[in-house]
């Protein structure tokens, strides 16, 4: 099929602003377009592609539960999704999972979660939930509204209500809040991904986790974008010294394939009951058996290799030409360049490497097992742009 661009104009509705590349296959950090051209891919899928394209072992993974049933639902016990569960727990200390097919499926079960528990320990009409303003958490009507962006509200009204934004890293702001409503939640990510890879201080998101302990409402951490070895820790509120009472997360848990877990703590952990919320294809065997690869392997190893990773990357880009900052954490980078950063992006497009944009940022998100050869060319080609 040589007019793809053509048919996707035609019928896939106009959400995305596509790059002209037509994707057919990758391995490894690299991809290739329908014209034989080989990209080094630094989005992967936006943070999806944990071990880049076409990895074996989580491929194989995926293809042995393939061969033994694609799907059931959940009305019947399947292994992946118990295994997977467990280990998520373990890791991360918490005690139980729900399963989704994104990640705002992942904070939509967390706001129902955090809902319904106010609504039984905390009081009438303790619903709010608290988000910040340049946040991000998904698409759908109540996640929306979660995302303190007005950019992405304009003719959706009307929204659910019951969402309160603060300023990133101001605590007052949060305090205020609180004191003049009954909040049941405080929703944050712990580096803000699409509003333009901005970690939150340290200081800030203890000091949210003890304003939580005191009011009792909950602790929910994005971890959609950050989490499964992102930035460094298996997930990034582990840099931060604090314990979460609901932890979100999707994208590169499941490698490529779509899966979202709500991985709920003590506080929580009973709120959802039989009836409660559902998923026809939530814990999917087959995601569910690619995910459990992909954490498996998300060891104190390759974690040590993503930061290794990131301080080469910091390094490089810290005093290059035309770079006005670097931020993030890990191997989830922002660079503010003085050109524009779509250019930048498009620049680096014609020269073979695939960046990503957020806000006024370009983007860094490869896979965690890039190789430190793509990794450096990819870096010779954004400094040479910037530089330009
Ligand atoms: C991408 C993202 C989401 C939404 O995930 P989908 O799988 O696209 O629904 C939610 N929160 C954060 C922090 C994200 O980066």
């Amino acid at each position: 099929m040589n007019n793809v661009k053509e048919l996707d104009n035609l019928y896939v509705a106009n959400t995305y602003a596509r790059f002209p590349v037509n994707i057919v296959k990758g391995k490894c950090s690299y991809c290739y377009d329908d014209k034989g051209v080989k990209y080094i891919d630094m989005g992967a899928g936006i943070a999806v592609n944990t071990f880049g394209y076409s990895d074996a072992a989580w491929k194989k993974a995926v293809i042995n539960q393939l061969n033994a049933f694609q799907h059931t639902s959940n009305l019947y016990y399947s292994e992946p999704c118990a295994l997977l569960a467990k280990t998520l727990c373990e890791k991360t200390d918490m005690k139980k999972v729900f399963f989704s097919n994104s990640g705002a499926e992942a904070n939509e079960c967390a706001i129902k979660v955090a809902r319904k528990y106010a609504a039984e320990k905390l009081g009438k009409d303790c619903y709010n939930i608290i988000t910040l303003k340049n946040g991000f958490h998904g698409r759908t009507i109540a996640t929306l509204a979660a995302t303190g962006q007005d950019v992405f509200h304009k003719n959706f009204a009307p929204f659910p209500d019951g969402f309160l934004y603060a300023d990133a890293n101001d605590i007052n702001g949060v305090k205020n809040l609180m004191e003049n409503n009954k909040v049941a939640a405080i929703m944050i990510e712990c580096v803000q991904g699409e509003g333009g890879v901005n970690p939150l201080t340290c200081e800030f998101v203890k000091e949210l986790s003890e304003l939580c302990g005191k009011t009792g409402a909950l602790l929910i951490i994005d971890e959609v974008q950050t989490g499964n070895g992102r930035t460094g820790k298996l997930y990034a509120y582990m840099h931060y010294g604090i314990k979460p009472d609901i932890i979100t997360t999707a994208k590169g848990l499941g490698g490529g394939l779509p899966i979202g877990a709500c991985i709920m703590g003590e506080k929580a952990e009973k709120m959802l009951s039989y009836g409660d919320h559902g998923s026809t294809f939530g814990g999917n065997p087959v995601s569910c058996a690619g995910a459990l690869n992909i954490l498996n392997r998300i060891d104190d190893k390759l974690l040590a290799e993503v930061n290794r990773k990131s301080e080469y990357i910091f390094n490089r880009l810290k005093n290059a030409k035309g770079v006005i900052s670097v931020s993030g954490k890990g191997l989830m980078i922002g660079v503010k360049p003085e050109k524009d950063a779509k250019a930048v992006v498009n620049a680096c497009m014609e020269k073979g490497v695939l960046f990503l944009t957020a806000k006024d940022k370009v983007r860094l998100l490869p896979a965690l097992n890039i190789p430190f050869s793509a990794l450096k060319i990819a870096l010779d080609v954004l400094c040479a742009v910037c530089a330009e």
